[in-house]
């Protein structure tokens, strides 16, 4: 983990009321580490979870040479241009079993997918492709395969003693079936990352109580915990807090306590009950306050307490909209490094805008988009419409974000732009 020292010498020169989104997100991912401890899990219960070392194959994958094909397997350097081979079946090789005997010239074995080559043999003629005749022999039409055709070699998938799984991999289908494939039946991986999440303001209140007059429904707490969940990451939620000094530095505390980040949402403006920023230099540090980007401009970023793992702290803003974005753009690739996987930049698609986008240079916009297939095969894109940040229908009718990046200017119908899809994304 980074010292605050480094820290602050790193924003030397910067704004922290006014950072652009890529410096924001260097800054997040020089913050923040992996937890130091691990667990060992079955694989079967490790689905999603970071892998905490570099994994080294013990063995080869295919551990010995084999079949791809069901056909007959012989020695290819019986074949010769532009004549035909015939050769008798000596036997079989089936999957699972192993051929001893070596096989006399113009011999072949019936051999099954799978199933390990026999030795001198290194060729397989699909059965499909060969004629056989009555007297137990095939007969193969002249260049029709070179030697060495449709043999799997050993350790073609996996070589013994390379690394098969970098330090920092999530664990996915194919991830652990790779595990399988070397014979492991449990992985280590980090420790599961603790977030702790509560809304603020005295206007929210939670769904399924009796509607207050000039109350607002917690919207924030069911986005921002449902993408948690997403992440796979243990969610500790909270119930609102109003916007009471004494009350949100109490929820604060008890949520540096017991995470190893702390997200709110509410709170951060400048208006007269925005306490946040106060309550953050006094109970542990802020780091940055506000993004060039548009919604989430106002984004806390802090610590919380000065121990050895100070709880990170952010801060997201009220309109729901904003509160999405500012966790999908920034908040989510710090958590995944927190969570111990390796920093990777977000997946943008490229597609056509069916429309023109307003934009000024000095700020990275996020417009909902629809992207689907046009007419020609390419993807294009349209907004949703109204872009207000507390439009949060817009964000269920979008796929994805269009991305306008900081020094980006309008964007004409038919021109190109990026897209951060929700699929993969969130
Ligand atoms: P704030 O960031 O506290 O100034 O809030 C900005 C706007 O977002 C206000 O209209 C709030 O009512 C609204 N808002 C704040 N928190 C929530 C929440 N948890 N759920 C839904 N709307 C919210
Ligand atoms: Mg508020």
């Amino acid at each position: 983990m980074t010292s605050l020292p480094e820290i602050a010498a790193r924003l030397q020169g910067y704004d922290p009321d006014d950072l652009d989104v890529a410096t924001a997100q260097r800054f997040l991912s020089a913050l923040v580490s992996a937890p130091e401890e691990t667990e060992t899990l079955a694989l079967s219960q490790a689905l999603d979870r970071v892998l905490a070392h570099d994994l080294i194959s013990p063995i080869n994958v295919p551990a010995h040479d084999n079949s791809a094909m069901d056909g007959y397997a012989f020695a290819g350097g019986a074949l010769q241009p532009g004549q035909a081979l015939k050769l008798r079946i000596a036997g079989r090789a089936h999957a699972g079993a192993t051929w001893e005997r070596a096989l006399a010239p113009g011999e072949c074995l019936r051999i099954m997918t799978g199933a390990v080559m026999p030795p001198g043999l290194d060729t397989v003629v699909p059965q499909e492709l060969v004629t056989l005749a009555d007297d137990g022999h095939v007969e193969i039409a002249p260049d029709l395969l070179q030697p060495g055709a449709n043999r799997r070699h050993c350790g073609e998938d996996l070589r013994q003693g390379a690394v098969a799984l970098a330090r920092g991999e999530r664990l996915t289908p194919a991830a652990l079936g790779l595990l399988a494939s070397l014979g492991l039946a449990q992985v280590q991986v980090f420790r599961r990352l603790r977030v702790a999440y509560f809304s603020t303001g005295d206007e929210i209140q939670s769904p399924g109580e009796a509607p207050r007059a000039a109350a607002v429904y917690d919207s924030n707490r069911y986005t921002i915990c449902a993408l948690l969940r997403r992440l796979g990451v243990e969610v500790i939620e909270g119930p609102p807090v109003g916007d009471d000094p004494a009350l949100l530095e109490a929820a604060l505390r008890r949520a540096a306590g017991e995470a190893d980040a702390v997200i709110t949402s509410g709170g951060v403006s400048t208006g007269d009950a925005d306490h946040l920023r106060p309550l953050l230099q006094r109970l542990g540090e802020v780091i940055f306050w506000r993004i060039a980007m548009r919604p989430g401009r106002p984004l806390a970023v802090g610590r919380l307490g000065s121990g050895h793992r100070p709880a990170i702290l952010f801060g997201l803003p009220g309109n729901p909209v904003a509160a999405m974005v500012a966790f999908i753009a920034l908040v989510q690739p710090a958590l995944q490094q927190m969570m111990g996987r390796r920093a990777q930049p977000q997946p943008l698609l490229q597609a056509v805008s069916g429309e023109t986008l307003r934009k000024r240079p000095g700020r990275t916009e996020y417009q909902r988009g629809i992207v689907s297939t046009g007419t020609d095969g390419r993807l294009q894109v349209r907004t949703t419409g109204n872009q207000g940040s507390g439009v949060l229908s817009s964000m269920v009718q979008a796929n994805g974000l269009i991305v306008l990046h900081h020094d980006q200017a309008t964007v004409q119908a038919g021109q190109a732009v990026d897209v951060l899809m929700f699929d993969g994304a969130i």
